[in-house]
């Protein structure tokens, strides 16, 4: 598959990516200009009346990385991305509280002691995880920049509890033959039991889901009448060789999987930023994009999850399996904070160097080295000479005098770099 050029209309509004080719066919015409370095944009400077086709954005949210993908109608993935985010904020919260705690033990004037002012906003969350939403949030914007976005698709957990708990509920979803497997309760008990054997623990080995009530009485598809087993252990049991304690049974069915409840609330805050932006976000779970992932043929990694998210919702009326077509380059954008105001590391008599604009560069604006390699520059001596490194901060060269770097882009609070392909143009 081809590498893609994103196109805006002339007002601005996004219209359908076009190939390398013809971009630069419209840039040599004058009748486009570039408006975007990362991803590649250009503007048409004409009114171009088209019916865009719309895609649908996939949001997967990780600890310590999001991916973000756009996935057209037809199966063509018109973006992929994978997010670094920023995992500095306790370290430096910390350290502000230091600060200030340091600060207040100085001799000053007298204050008189503040009581009052520890209220919490109405939809606080703690620092961290407040950051890590809010760039989530972020690069799902910067998508439906470049590319018509109809529907939003967001993972907010790894299993529907609500709809696992309900027989009522599961039993409306059998009849939809292509989401039968999606709400497995199956794919819940061998999760919640760490997919071990509760008897012998070994893990490595076939499972299989025992009822502790026989199926044929009653309502007994919930998660709390069923254990994980070996087959030798499940086969043993039947036999009658060996029991289960009662309570060892209910250790592991009261086990209830408990996601964490912060956690939860960030999922909510990003599915209620997302609604802001969007008119119509979906939310999907960790076991139906587990099962779309592998229909779709596609390994685990952070992209393909974003990918299978973004269809999730819609897999069981279209048939993606043969049309799905994944991008040659995944972006890989890196949260930042948005200021950096340290001046300089090391003893007092050191000299300082600026911490705004240097010569033109600042932290992390992207680079090219005189070898025609870009990168980012992650340290600036006050002799000039430069420290690049690439998107992870794995340096290219220690020392490269600022006048032979060429300027590529600005660092804002997010910064980009293409991995698979060079960048078009
Ligand atoms: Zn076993
Ligand atoms: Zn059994």
């Amino acid at each position: 598959m081809s590498k893609k050029v994103y196109v805006q209309n002339k007002d601005g509004s996004p219209l359908m990516p076009c190939k390398p080719a013809k971009a630069r066919h419209l840039l040599r015409d004058k009748k486009a200009e570039v408006v975007r370095r990362e991803p590649f944009t250009i503007r048409l400077r004409w009114n171009c009346e088209s019916n865009t086709q719309e895609a649908r954005l996939g949001v997967d949210m990780g600890a310590k990385k999001a991916g973000v993908s756009a996935v057209r109608e037809d199966g063509q993935v018109l973006y992929q991305s994978k997010v670094e985010l920023r995992t500095d904020i306790r370290s430096k919260m910390d350290k502000r509280r230091k600060y200030r705690r340091a600060r207040r033990t100085r001799k000053t004037r007298y204050r008189e002691p503040r009581f009052d002012n520890r209220r919490r906003e109405k939809r606080w969350l703690p620092p961290t995880l407040k950051s890590k939403a809010n760039s989530t949030v972020k690069v799902a914007r910067q998508v439906a920049n470049p590319l018509p976005i109809n529907e939003v698709t967001v993972e907010v957990a790894p299993f529907n509890m609500q709809k696992l708990k309900n027989p009522k509920i599961q039993r409306e979803e059998y009849q939809n033959r292509e989401l039968k497997r999606h709400t497995s309760v199956r794919q819940y008990v061998l999760y919640r039991d760490k997919h071990q054997c509760i008897n012998c623990k070994e893990s490595d080995v076939p499972l299989q889901v025992h009822h502790i009530k026989p199926r044929n009485k009653g309502e007994t598809e919930k998660p709390n009448n069923m254990v994980s087993l070996c087959v030798k252990c499940h086969e043993k049991l039947h036999k009658g060789e060996i029991e289960l304690s009662k309570k060892s049974l209910k250790y592991w069915t009261n086990k209830e999987y408990k996601y964490a409840s912060h956690i939860n609330s960030m999922k909510n805050h990003i599915v209620d930023e997302l609604r802001k932006l969007f008119n119509n976000v979906q939310i999907t779970f960790g076991n139906i994009t587990k099962t779309v992932r592998k229909k779709l043929g596609l390994e685990k990694t952070d992209v393909n999850d974003a990918i299978a998210i973004a269809i999730a919702i819609t897999i069981a009326s279209l048939d993606f399996t043969k049309n799905i077509k994944k991008l040659p380059h995944t972006f890989i954008q890196k949260c930042l904070p948005t200021g950096r105001y340290q001046l300089h590391k090391g003893k007092r008599s050191e000299k300082r160097v600026p911490t705004k604009g240097f010569n033109g560069f600042n932290q992390w604006d992207k680079v090219k080295l005189p070898s025609g390699t870009v990168g980012f520059v992650k340290g600036k001596r006050s002799s000039g000479y430069f420290d690049v490194s690439d998107i992870y901060g794995n340096s290219y060269t220690h020392s490269v005098k600022y006048e032979k770097l060429d300027l590529i882009s600005k660092a804002g609070t997010t910064i980009m770099e293409v991995k698979g392909n060079s960048s078009p143009t």
